[in-house]
């Protein structure tokens, strides 16, 4: 198909959908590819809400051929992710509202301590963390699933404890995740890769 019309991105639940609009396009169609991302073509001018609606109504059928694809294997082992100017304005909002509490939860929960979390658009990684306990989250946290999410802040809160890669800090962000599986949920994490476009 030619050039979007239109493009923007939809999560859910740990789901991102590419949205597109097509001039020749006359009804909303799912396509989940083979690296398992998914996308919604649908005509000029359809609401974002009626797309979100759609998504909503075949979440069960996206996820089941997501599933399809990930127990294939696969050619690239990657998720790529192209987010425009206002899907960084929506996952700013989002991270604004969901970043901060959560920290503090986990920061409660382990009995840690941080001077502020601050949300950026850095696409280069998913946060960083000072020698004063200043964590920084990058808003494209808010594309990952609520595990992975967590993996990305207690891996800042460990920092409040070891600052360098140590297998001491990883020993000590093992311990903070509720699995202790740091290994897997990085692997998991690696496939993620973000492009801004405009
Ligand atoms: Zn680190």
């Amino acid at each position: 198909m030619r050039t979007p019309l239109k493009r923007y991105i939809l999560t859910h639940e740990g789901l991102t959908i590419s949205v597109k609009e097509y001039r020749a396009s006359r009804s909303m169609k799912l396509i989940v590819h083979e690296d398992c991302t998914v996308t919604l073509t649908c005509p000029p001018r359809t609401a974002k809400m009626q797309a979100a609606n759609y998504i909503l109504g075949n979440v069960d059928w996206i996820r089941k051929a997501v599933q399809r694809f990930s127990n294939r294997p696969r050619r690239a082992d990657r998720s790529d992710i192209e987010v425009s100017p206002t899907d960084i304005l929506d996952l700013r909002r989002k991270a604004a509202n969901y970043i901060p509490q959560r920290m503090q939860q986990l920061a409660a929960a382990n009995g840690l301590h941080f001077e502020g979390v601050t949300i950026t658009t850095t696409t280069s990684k998913w946060g960083s963390c000072n020698t004063r306990g200043q964590i920084r989250i990058s808003c494209f946290v808010m594309i990952l699933t609520e595990e992975l999410i967590d993996l990305v802040l207690l891996h800042e809160l460990a920092h409040t404890l070891v600052m360098n890669h140590s297998p001491k800090f990883h020993a000590t962000l093992n311990a903070l995740l509720p699995m202790h599986n740091e290994k897997a949920l990085n692997r998991q994490l690696k496939q993620y890769h973000i492009t801004k476009t405009k």
